[in-house]
């Protein structure tokens, strides 16, 4: 366990860990001073908060904020540290500071960035909120159709109860706190990353038990979309006495569940493009696609419900297949102009997840209608293996992304990995370009140079318009940059 303080222009600065604590003691007082990094193991840490000279102090990570609060101000027994890379703004160092946390080092995103807090609301809220979007994140890729959603139940300063929603059909993460925080959630404050259910699904209206448990105050992230919910859980909470305070981080409450958000807006599948590049602009394919645990690829294949890939890059034999504990596989879907695939591919071994041809009607008669000395079509190869094959009239990207919606999938992954010579390759990167099918593009740039033997991307902008995308965050992943945007919805 070490902590690395990685700035040569820092003012002396002097971290230590002992005995499962960290204890931190800086000194940033110089205008001229940078930024601090400190490189935390993912460990397990229990602390004491001892002195903060402020109410709160604030600690920035690449991708998370992390509020502290001091221990009078609410119980800080809990934060959650979600990044190896904690970097301290000078303007918010804490000078002297003992963190009294059980910390869960795990990675997170954040797009909290500089939301204002709404009235009624303090940066106590936004840190039990962003607790929330932790817990939620607990079952991503898990709960579709339905959004993530975690519910913290805070009394007197302490935390009573936690939940998340764990999957579609489970009760809703109220239900899971209400039951830990039992008596105890009696003119407690209750923080939701979603505005509580008002309907009768598959599960009680969680408004009603939050009324129920005699809730004191609710704090929700986000308002549903969901027109059966919509503010009326909102309605039914302050009909009932209960002081509602919305709109908390509301930003990265939104960004979490951008499934469902685009979903309820669209009655459309969330599409996300990616596609690895060289240094020197080049498409690479199958290289830097690795799905370890915790690998970009391998986090993608989590959070959507299908994943797209060609005919041709099934050649190169992908492994296609999540290596998040107890991830929820994709669906993984194949365009195919030809049925002559490699029938023995890993792709088509369909006993960890289920596999889809959505073949090209036209251009598969010949196959379909070629038997081999077996007496089997390739077409009967594939279903044996229990591949589904679906020939299609019309090969293109809105009719396969109708027929992904059909079966359930709210998310869909367009993995552009070649080789760049296939049409179908184009085709992908091509049309979610051109008709702005895809909402999010992710593109991992390697520290490679591919030289004389490059080739581009396979799609090229058929316009001369500029195209921005929006949102842009970028981080690093092994040795690879990895660039996120949002192209813009008309
Ligand atoms: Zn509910």
């Amino acid at each position: 366990m070490c902590i690395i303080v990685n700035s040569a222009a820092m003012p002396p600065f002097s971290p230590s860990v002992q005995s499962g604590n960290i204890a931190t003691s800086s000194r940033m007082a110089s205008a001229s001073t940078s930024l601090a990094v400190l490189h935390l193991p993912v460990f397990q840490v229990d602390a004491t908060a001892r002195r903060c000279e402020n109410s709160r102090r604030r600690w920035r990570t690449s991708h998370a904020r992390i509020s502290l609060s001091s221990s009078s101000a609410a119980d800080p027994s809990a934060f959650t540290i979600r990044s190896r890379r904690v970097i301290l703004p000078k303007r918010l160092v804490a000078r002297e500071m003992m963190m009294s946390m059980k910390c869960a080092l795990t990675a997170t995103p954040s797009a909290s960035g500089e939301d204002t807090l709404p009235q009624g609301a303090s940066e106590v809220d936004a840190a039990y909120m962003r607790m929330c979007v932790d817990l939620a994140r607990e079952a991503i890729g898990k709960t579709s159709p339905n959004p993530i959603v975690g519910c913290v139940i805070v009394k007197d300063g302490r935390i009573v109860g936690r939940g998340f929603h764990p999957k579609a059909g489970e009760p809703h993460a109220e239900v899971f706190a209400l039951r830990e925080a039992g008596p105890l959630a009696q003119g407690a404050t209750a923080y939701v990353s979603l505005e509580p259910c008002n309907h009768h699904g598959r599960t009680p209206p969680c408004s009603q038990a939050l009324v129920k448990a005699k809730l004191k105050r609710v704090v929700v992230g986000v308002v549903d979309p969901n027109p059966q919910v919509g503010g009326k859980g909102i309605k039914t909470l302050r009909s009932a006495g209960i002081e509602v305070v919305v709109g908390v981080e509301e930003a990265l409450c939104w960004k979490t569940n951008e499934v469902f958000m685009h979903r309820m807006r669209t009655g459309q599948p969330f599409v996300t493009l990616r596609y690895s590049m060289s240094m020197d602009g080049g498409f690479l394919g199958n290289i830097g696609v690795s799905n370890v645990q915790g690998g970009l690829y391998s986090k993608l294949l989590q959070e959507n419900d299908a994943v797209i890939i060609t005919d041709a890059a099934v050649y190169d034999d992908p492994i296609i297949l999540s290596s998040e504990p107890n991830a929820k596989q994709p669906l993984r879907v194949i365009l195919a102009r030809s049925l002559d695939l490699p029938v023995e591919s890993k792709v088509f071994d369909t006993s960890c997840a289920k596999t889809l041809v959505l073949a090209d009607q036209q251009a598969c008669l010949e196959n379909i209608q070629s038997k081999n000395a077996d007496g089997k079509s390739l077409e009967d190869k594939l279903q044996a293996r229990g591949v589904d094959v679906v020939m299609m009239k019309d090969l293109t990207l809105e009719h396969v992304l109708s027929v992904c919606y059909q079966r359930g999938a709210t998310s869909v992954l367009l993995d552009s990995r070649g080789p760049v010579f296939s049409g179908l390759e184009n085709f992908l990167g091509q049309q979610a370009v051109d008709e702005l099918a895809a909402q999010k593009v992710v593109v991992q740039v390697a520290p490679v140079f591919l030289g004389e033997n490059r080739t581009e991307p396979g799609f090229r902008m058929p316009h001369d318009d500029l195209l921005m995308l929006e949102s842009v965050s970028s981080h690093m992943v092994g040795q690879d940059v990895v660039i996120e945007g949002y192209f813009q919805q008309p």
